[in-house]
């Protein structure tokens, strides 16, 4: 049994897309600590693995164009990019 977060699929999307119009630095630990921050800051939307293809697919209609998501992304780019490479 495994459980998956679509949230993580959602974020990393919407994150790669922000990127493109963002001057920040776009290293892997940068990107990596934007996703942390975004996850932290949302709700986890769980979904059961075998099952999470079809409804994770469904469910994550409802959350794409989820205005708490962006305003997530865009937060983690700013924080993070305000502090590059840290740690
Ligand atoms: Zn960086």
């Amino acid at each position: 049994m495994a459980v998956i977060n679509i949230m993580e699929d959602i974020v990393k999307e919407r994150l790669e897309l922000f990127l493109k119009d963002s001057e920040c630095c776009k290293c892997e630990m940068c990107k990596g600590d934007m996703l942390a921050f975004a996850l932290n800051s949302l709700k986890p939307k769980y979904v059961n693995s075998k099952k999470g293809e079809l409804f994770g697919r469904l469910d994550s209609g409802k959350y794409q164009n989820n205005i708490d998501i962006d305003i997530a992304v865009a937060k983690a780019i700013e924080i993070v990019s305000s502090s590059p490479h840290r740690g």
